[in-house]
């Protein structure tokens, strides 16, 4: 069974038809996980319930919840009660389809590989809103990334080299930074590293091996020094850092990787 198809090749309708469904289906998702995340941390539950408006309580109907196109034909207001709907939901519905459109572009193919990484991104933007709104990882995003992960194994070119070095990176990887954030700890007398995300880097390793979690722990770092500096605040949360990180390396790795050892191999 090929379970490879190829895009840019030769059937260039299909494939803009693709971009475009890929786009869209990153909206809907976005908008199905911002709800989501909103609701695991307020502890309301996210399986049953319609949505509603956050200010009248009016349930919203199909029409009021296609992503983007609903929000710019109600110019950003409640139909009901006329309050104002935050960009923020919006923007999110706007960028996760763009990072679909790019992850497929990038890829030139649809591959079980590529799919998965759609999948992870889904979540990672859950668990980061859910960090970044309320400081917290939910335990619930990460099963999420265990069980995607173990669905997908099976269907990956070489299953056991992918799985042990999945592994190998998930335990390397977190044990690495567990000891620098301990030695870090002493040295500065205070917490450095939450425990939410030590246990996210290791769901992320197990997606992205070895060699590409060395690269997500260095982007990690650096993207979360870029957001100290933004937000001028000492605690920020580092799920957004450890999420962008991670789809970077997922996408773009193999390309920073292949430069970065001809640079150094000469
Ligand atoms: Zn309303």
């Amino acid at each position: 069974m090929n379970l490879v198809y190829p895009l840019f090749a030769d059937n260039t309708f299909a494939t803009v038809y693709l971009l475009v469904i890929a786009f869209a289906f990153g909206a809907v998702f976005a908008s199905f996980i911002t709800c989501t995340a909103c609701r695991v941390v307020i502890g309301e539950d996210w399986t049953k319930g319609h949505s509603h408006c956050d200010s009248c309580g009016h349930e919203l109907s199909t029409l009021d919840l296609i992503p983007v196109i609903s929000w710019l034909a109600l110019k950003g207001k409640c139909r009901y009660c006329g309050a104002k709907v935050p960009a923020r939901d919006v923007i999110f519905e706007i960028v996760l389809g763009f990072v679909f459109v790019g992850t497929l572009a990038f890829n030139r193919a649809v591959d079980p590989m590529v799919i998965q990484t759609l999948v992870l991104e889904v979540i990672l933007l859950g668990l980061s809103l859910a960090d970044f709104d309320n400081h917290i990882i939910p335990d619930g995003f990460l099963l999420a990334m265990l069980i995607v992960w173990i669905l997908f194994v099976g269907f990956m070119p070489d299953t056991a080299a992918y799985a042990l070095d999945g592994v190998l990176a998930a335990v390397v990887i977190p044990g690495i930074l567990l000891a620098v954030s301990a030695l870090l700890n002493k040295a500065l007398k205070k917490s450095t590293l939450g425990m939410g995300d030590v246990k996210l880097f290791a769901c992320c390793m197990l997606f992205t091996g070895l060699y590409r979690g060395v690269l997500t722990m260095f982007l990690a770092s650096v993207i979360g020094l870029i957001f100290v500096a933004i937000s001028q605040k000492k605690k920020i949360a580092f799920a957004p850092a450890i999420s962008i990180a991670t789809v970077i390396s997922l996408v773009f790795g193999g390309t920073l990787l292949n430069m970065y050892f001809s640079l150094i191999g000469g």
